[in-house]
């Protein structure tokens, strides 16, 4: 079998834990598989990067941050080769660009555009397990790119597709994905298997366990994936096409996310094309824009107000206090202190009252509702930061999504 092993940060967090990985790799190398291991940076090496640089200033390179970030991973395939030299096991580490990852050119979160498996193909052929370092690409100018925190995941999905692998295993600190975050909610019930596109939701709306283009990708190009412990030997989640009569669920699970900041525009005018100027500016910046709330129109005017990630706000208001006068606002505000709870479920789009029943227990908590959004398979509800731990744990509940 020709297997993707990715393991995160906290697997590779320190050398004892290399050396486990290391072990873990030579016994599927043993068993006859070819590998191709992909790895973060230890431990919170990316956090630490991030916070070296803004000692120096306040708003470092795009281009430099990118440069900088990527070493976390390149220490990390060394030390991992090194681990598996000592094990006896041939290894070769390749940085993306090496690994013949090209991506566009956007940074921080830049999207893999291709790969050219050759260069890894032939180290397999050579019997050498390839270690990869994750979450890095080079772009068409030829400057290194990152793929957005947690990307590591979606390297290991594209090689996985790039290599036609039999499976691609995400190795983590937790034996799978679960109901909620465990962190957060002491019961929460693992789930043998989830379909791509509750996955999906899950980790588009705050379930750092997966990168969410990690699925999108697994789903696209068919790719086996599961998550699973790197600590122990126990089964983890399957992510997989589910029948839809196996989705007897009408909630799989809650997730969470704290990286929110909300923007107002008060006293728009109201006519064609107000809108469109204001999110296209948005995106001209790759600004990601989630939940969007148009008011009531009062005498020509009304209110808009968007949510973005906490990281994107200051550039963000920068492009919508450069646009007030043009849509006429006659004032801007915004809020940072904010998080986005969620319930996701194929089965809710055959039942009614899910939100409500989602309403009602917030309601019940006094924990008062800024936004909400809904598509058929979830509802999400922008709250006051300080009260979404008690919304999800309160939620779980509600949902009877515990173990039994
Ligand atoms: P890695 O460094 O291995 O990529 P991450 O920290 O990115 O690990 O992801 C694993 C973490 O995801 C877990 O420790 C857990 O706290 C968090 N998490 C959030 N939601 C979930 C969920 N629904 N199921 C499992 N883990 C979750
Ligand atoms: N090291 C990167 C991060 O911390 C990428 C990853 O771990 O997937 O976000
Ligand atoms: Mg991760």
């Amino acid at each position: 079998m020709l297997l993707v092993k990715k393991f995160g940060g906290s697997s590779v967090a320190d050398p004892e834990r290399i050396i486990r990985v290391a072990s873990r790799v030579k016994k599927a190398v043993e068993r006859g598989d070819q590998v191709v291991v992909v790895v973060s940076a230890m431990g919170d090496t990316t956090d630490d990067l991030i916070g070296l640089a803004l000692r120096l200033t306040p708003c470092p390179s795009a281009r430099e941050m990118d440069m900088l970030l990527s070493t976390g991973e390149q220490v990390s395939i060394a030390l991992v080769s090194m681990a598996l030299h000592q094990l006896g096991c041939g290894a070769v580490s390749m940085t993306g660009p090496q690994a013949g990852i090209t991506t566009d050119g956007v940074y921080a979160k830049a999207q893999i555009t291709g790969i050219n498996p050759e260069r890894m193909q032939r180290e397999l052929g050579n019997g050498n397990v390839v270690v990869g370092a994750g979450f890095q690409g080079i772009s068409a100018s030829a400057d290194i790119t990152t793929l957005g925190r947690g990307g590591s995941d979606t390297t290991a999905v594209a090689v996985a597709a790039a290599l036609k692998a039999d499976l691609c295993e995400i190795y983590t600190d937790v034996d799978g994905v679960y109901t909620a975050d465990p962190r957060v909610v002491p019961d929460v019930r693992k789930l043998e298997q989830i379909s791509h596109d509750e996955m999906l939701e899950l980790a588009s709306l705050g379930a750092v366990v997966l990168h969410p283009r990690a699925v999108e990708l697994a789903k696209l190009y068919g790719v086996p994936m599961v998550v699973r412990s790197s600590f122990n030997e126990n089964p983890g989640t399957l992510i997989k096409e589910v029948d839809k009569l196996e989705q007897a669920a009408v909630v799989t699970g809650i997730a969470h996310d704290t990286n929110v900041a909300k923007i107002g525009l008060f006293d728009v005018q109201d006519e064609p094309g107000i809108a469109s100027r204001i999110f296209l500016a948005l995106a001209a910046e790759n600004i990601n824009v989630d939940m969007i709330i148009q008011g009531a129109t009062r005498g020509g005017r009304n209110d808009i107000a968007f949510t973005t990630s906490r990281d994107d706000l200051s550039k963000a208001l920068e492009v919508i206090h450069g646009l007030q006068d043009v849509v006429g606002a006659e004032g801007v505000c915004h809020a940072e202190d904010l998080a986005k709870v969620s319930i996701v479920g194929a089965g809710m789009v055959s039942f009614p009252g899910v939100a409500a029943e989602m309403f009602r227990a917030l309601a019940e908590e006094g924990i008062n509702i800024e936004m909400i959004s809904t598509s058929e398979i979830k509802v999400s509800c922008v709250v006051d930061r300080k009260d979404v731990e008690r919304a999800v744990q309160s939620l779980h509940a509600r949902f009877e999504l515990h173990e039994v």
